[in-house]
């Protein structure tokens, strides 16, 4: 969102001149682009996909079959 400093507001990008300066006191705006590239990005990999949890539950499945195996052996 462009920020205009002098104005102390934010203006709509299409509000703005065609040089990218505040259409109301004709200073250059201070455009968030950094911020918001770097707000939309982490969202799609922080999310696990399927095939993570799916190694997951079959590594525990595994390893408490190995376990059972384990006592069971153990004892007899
Ligand atoms: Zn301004």
């Amino acid at each position: 969102m462009p920020w205009c400093g002098p104005c102390q507001r934010y203006f709509a990008p299409p509000a703005l001149n065609a040089d990218g300066t505040c259409p109301a006191c004709g200073e250059p705006v201070e455009t968030g682009d950094v911020a918001e590239q770097a707000g939309e990005t982490p969202e799609e990999d922080v999310r696990a996909p399927w095939h993570f949890w799916a190694v997951v539950v079959a590594t525990v499945v595994y390893v408490a079959w190995r376990i059972v195996q384990l006592v069971a052996g153990g004892i007899g």
